[in-house]
């Protein structure tokens, strides 16, 4: 048998599995397709993640952080290290799932001096020190700065990263040539408004994700009591 189909075979597998993936989040609701968007950084497109919806069902979620252990279960590890605190409870199905049974930090994001930058809360500096074999997990890896970030910060502790696991990547994202694992990848173009296909087009703009991050801290217990 010559090579090349079996490498079909195999590229056909990982697209069929990325579809049931990407079925599961449509499940969840945290994924709109055919749609014209309105981004938070004021750019436009067709699809949108909403990251709060992608870990409300636990048996979902527990699926998929199983999928995402079992492709990193050949390495040990002793640390998952969550991007934030959003991305933790799929990085504890992660590692759960693990055979290894590594702990489950986070990372915290923030500016300093006018550079975004990255943290890990005190209590957690004891475990990850030098030789600490560290598994990162994000949801989604949009621009991949943030992983940037704390690969820096895990190799600066003297410990070293696995891998990177993400239920999605943006494909054109290259993470340091470090191995990367996503349930799904896919890209999907974005536009400025002056170039966007879907304004020329007169589509209507969706803009309910800009809002609702905008709003997201109301309404508050006082207001629905009418206080
Ligand atoms: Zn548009």
């Amino acid at each position: 048998m010559s090579a090349a189909p079996r490498k079909d075979a195999v590229a056909m597998e990982s697209e069929v599995r990325e579809k049931i993936h990407l079925e599961i989040l449509k499940r969840t609701g945290a994924y709109h397709a055919n749609d014209h968007i309105l981004l938070p950084s004021g750019q436009h497109t067709t699809e949108y993640i909403e990251k709060t919806l992608v870990t409300t069902e636990p048996s979902f979620t527990e699926g998929l952080g199983a999928v995402i252990a079992k492709h990193f279960a050949p390495w040990p590890v002793d640390v998952v290290l969550s991007t934030g605190p959003a991305a933790l409870i799929l990085s504890h199905c992660v590692a759960r799932a693990h055979p290894s049974r590594p702990v489950v930090v986070y990372g915290m994001k923030g500016m300093a001096g006018g550079k975004r930058r990255v943290s890990l809360p005190v209590e957690f500096q004891r475990l990850i020190r030098e030789g600490s074999r560290v598994l990162l997990v994000e949801d989604l890896v949009s621009t991949g700065s943030t992983i940037d970030l704390l690969i820096d910060l895990v190799e600066q502790l003297g410990a070293q990263v696995v891998g990177v696991g993400c239920l999605w990547r943006r494909t054109s994202v290259e993470l340091h040539g470090k191995p990367v694992f996503s349930l799904v990848s896919r890209d999907f173009p974005t536009y400025s408004q002056e170039d966007c296909p879907l304004c020329r087009r007169g589509v209507p703009l969706n803009e309910e994700f800009v809002r609702r991050r905008n709003h997201r801290r109301s309404p508050s217990l006082q207001d629905r009591r009418g206080v």
